[in-house]
């Protein structure tokens, strides 16, 4: 591995409180040093823009439902094959692009770690085998707990609060799947649409058979999560995703996590005013307020990107709202007693009341959020638009002109119900798109050696040419250093690195399998002992974050 010095570049490196410091970066042995030798390897950034390489907090792609997604959508992939080449594998891009691709793509954009942020545990195998198979970026995924039956037997016996048994159970879960945190999905919600079609009005309700409410499951994980000291705090999708009026549901679950550490999934979608069933209208304005307060919640947008994308939820109520919608393909799959799975191809059409009111609200997230470090982009990938839309939606928060062009081709009557007309001018800072794109996932992933260019940190490093098109910088990155190799120098993919699984453990009572083992023979077609994923080739090597408590 040869050292690097990076001569000449603007440093935007928040973290540290850089912004635009013209000075040299050294790395060596894949890490941040404070200076290398005269044989080191120079890198000409005068004119350029440095930062740490991009960590996406919030994407689709590994396991079982992005597999599905993939053999829904032939046609969508059929006209953007990837050629094998010297170093690179083949493969197929569009929407949902295929393993290598989707390595080599967000590569090339810049970004060098990405989290999967909704793995059915009993995948996991699936998951891992996807993710060893995605090379270029480091990765980790997020595991569904909030429809168990296993975890909801464990929350009723509690009655919704947190127990050592829960904590060792979720401890236990960690790592028998390699996963890194916990996701809860529309907590209660999927089971009651799995049992009959049901749904959850008010996070009370009761979920049949079980006697445990989205509350008492928001409350017992969450806690426990936040308990165990996970690195990253427990991941929400709340209840009535999507549904006219369900900013009352965002709030109040917000408020059940008061003063616990939660991030909560793309926010965008949780936004909403309006009566059930009718047209919605944007609420972003209060739960922004909501943020402001509470320095303990983080949020990543889902921002919706105008053109197709590709629906894929764990919420698989809310697929069945979208297959009403579009009548097209979908796919529905219940993963045994642990989670759902709804996939709906999709498009967003600038004209649409609907759609591009859920453009605007995104747009309001981030330019009327006081605090980046607590509003993170993202698209859902490919839920609200690829991952390669990342730089369109960069320009529109950089460059207001383009941003009121772009308003102007959408439906006015979703726009005027948005505060984008009210003279909203905020044009976001490279150091605040280095914040949303890198210091603040990485913070919140705590993941204390990425999303900064400080001595020690992992030699991830993207340098764009600074350009006035904003779109175009950010989708051509000049150079994308991985692990202290350039892995993209103009355009072109030099080298492929496998990347690192990252996975998170927490220390619990290994006598907590003699408490799941008999929950999982009543519930489980598979058997307790054939659960965890031993597999060396799929486990190791990790980097392991080991909790905090
Ligand atoms: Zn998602």
């Amino acid at each position: 591995m040869t050292a690097i010095r990076i001569t000449g570049g603007a440093i935007h490196d928040p973290a540290n409180e850089i912004d635009g410091e013209v000075r040299d970066l050294c790395l060596d042995g894949g890490k941040v040093v404070a200076d290398v030798g005269p044989d080191a390897r120079r890198i000409d950034a005068r004119g350029m823009v440095v930062m740490p390489g991009g960590v996406d907090i919030h994407a689709h792609i590994a396991g079982p439902k992005v597999n599905a997604a993939r053999r829904l959508s032939p046609d969508d992939r059929r006209d953007d094959p990837l050629d094998r080449t010297a170093i690179l594998r083949s493969g197929t891009g569009g929407l949902v692009p295929s393993t290598f691709a989707t390595g080599y793509r967000y590569s090339l954009l810049g970004y060098t770690t990405v989290i999967e942020a909704a793995a059915p545990p009993l995948a996991a195998r699936h998951v891992l085998a996807e993710l060893r198979d995605t090379p270029m970026i480091d990765k980790a995924f997020l595991i569904l707990m909030g429809n168990n039956q296993v975890l909801f037997e464990l929350i009723r016996e509690s009655r919704g609060a947190v127990s050592s048994r829960l904590r060792d159970a979720i401890a236990w879960w960690l790592e028998a799947t390699g996963g890194y945190g916990v996701k809860l999905v529309n907590p209660g919600g999927v089971e009651l649409w799995k049992q009959d079609n049901g749904y959850i009005e008010s996070i009370d309700d009761h979920v049949a058979g079980f006697e445990v409410t989205p509350r008492q499951v928001l409350e017992a994980i969450g806690g426990a999560v936040d308990e165990l000291g996970l690195p990253h705090p427990v991941h929400i999708h709340a209840n009535n995703l999507g549904t006219a009026g369900n900013a009352d549901t965002t709030l109040e679950t917000m408020r059940t996590l008061s003063g616990r550490q939660t991030h909560f999934a793309h926010l965008q979608f949780h936004c909403y005013g309006g009566k059930p069933g009718g047209q919605p209208r944007s609420r972003a304005p209060e739960l922004l307020d909501h943020l402001s307060a509470h320095p303990e919640i983080t949020a990543d947008v889902g921002q919706v990107m105008f053109g197709p994308a590709m629906t894929m939820t764990a919420d698989a109520h809310v697929s069945e709202l979208l297959r009403d919608l579009t009548h097209g393909k979908w796919i529905n799959h219940d993963t045994e007693v642990e989670t759902g799975c709804g996939i709906v191809p999709y498009t967003y059409r600038a004209g649409n009341y609907v759609h591009a009111l859920q453009w605007g609200i995104g747009l309001e997230l981030f330019l009327l959020g006081k605090d980046p470090w607590q509003v993170m982009l993202s698209t859902d990938h490919p839920n609200g638009g690829s991952f390669l839309s990342y730089p369109k939606l960069i320009r529109l928060l950089m460059d207001r002109a383009y941003r009121e062009d772009q308003m102007g081709r959408a439906s006015q009557k979703a726009i005027r119900r948005t505060a984008l007309p009210d003279g909203l001018d905020r044009e976001y800072t490279l150091n605040e798109i280095a914040i949303i794109t890198r210091a603040a996932p990485a913070r919140r992933l705590g993941l204390r050696d990425k999303g900064h260019l400080g001595v020690g940190a992992d030699a991830d490093v993207t340098v764009y040419n600074d350009r006035d098109d904003r779109e175009e910088m950010f989708a051509t990155p000049r150079y994308v250093i991985k692990g202290g190799e350039v892995a993209v120098d103009d355009g072109d993919l030099r080298r492929v690195d496998d990347g690192l699984l990252l996975s998170s453990t927490a220390a619990f009572d290994p006598e907590v399998s003699d408490v799941l083992a008999p929950l999982f023979g009543e519930r489980y077609t598979v058997a307790f002992e054939h659960y965890p994923v031993h597999d060396p080739v799929l486990r190791e090597p990790a980097q392991i974050v080991e909790a905090s408590k």
